[in-house]
């Protein structure tokens, strides 16, 4: 680690809790993938979208009870439950994430896993922490069997709820983690590497792109870039802040 780094990575306040001194368990890795594939995707609905299940930009409790019912694609079958999101409803920070684990089907919270114990230390090394003026939320609200990466389709159809989210929300910077989650908020085919370092933009709303953080632990030697991300999204808050 050169020099340079090391000065980026005392500024951050990155401590131990952030450096993974070896990769995940094989096990842990494996308790935090779903174990069974879903009986019958085919018997939920098919209505073409979640846009046809809201009028018009309700409250959270709308939103909420909406997401709970939609059956608006197939991964409405294998679901424990439908997971909205966490946080702070009037946050300046939104991360979106890809969709719901196992672990996080059963408890219904995004990122309670060991990608989700990565994502905190992320979120600690910027000085954020869960709940406070952070919201997490997924491009998908139901756990795609198999742990796979959510579909086209899939995210074309719950893409609704998060758009009401971010309009309710109304976030100064938002972080996609990983490739779905900036696909579903830029609408056009993404590669991570060519996006990250620099601002995109979410309907007038600033969107930064970095890894996903169940990617970084499978790929130890990103962290480096998402050091970098983290650096960078921090400076962008700040410069948004100033106005
Ligand atoms: Fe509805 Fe989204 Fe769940 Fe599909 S993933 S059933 S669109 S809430």
């Amino acid at each position: 680690m050169n020099s340079n780094r090391e000065r980026v990575l005392r500024e951050l306040g990155l401590g131990p809790t952030w450096r993974l001194r070896s990769p995940p368990a094989a096990e842990e890795l494996a308790a935090a993938v779903p174990l069974a594939a879903p009986a019958a995707e085919a018997n939920c609905d098919q209505l073409g979208g979640a846009s046809s299940r809201i009028e018009s930009p309700g409250d959270w409790d709308q939103l909420a009870a909406t997401v709970r019912d939609c059956r608006a694609c197939g991964l409405c079958a294998a679901r424990k439950q439908a997971v909205l999101g966490v946080g702070d409803r009037h946050a300046d920070w939104l991360f979106v994430g890809e969709g719901p684990g196992a672990e996080e089907d059963q408890r219904g919270e995004p990122f309670v896993g060991q990608a989700g114990k990565l994502l905190d230390n992320m979120l600690a090394a910027i000085g954020l922490r869960r709940g406070e003026d952070v919201y997490i939320a997924n491009a998908v609200k139901c756990r795609p069997p198999e742990n796979r990466t959510p579909e086209g389709a899939e995210i074309d159809a719950c893409r609704p709820y998060l758009e009401q989210q971010i309009e309710l929300i109304r976030p100064r910077l938002i972080v996609a983690l990983g490739r779905p989650a900036a696909q579903a908020l830029l609408k056009t085919e993404v590669k991570i590497a060519a996006a990250r370092g620099r601002l995109h933009e979410y309907q007038g709303i600033p969107l930064v792109v970095t890894y996903h953080p169940a990617y970084l632990l499978r790929n130890l030697l990103d962290k480096a870039k998402a050091w970098e991300d983290l650096c960078f999204m921090r400076r962008s808050m700040r410069q948004l802040k100033r106005g």
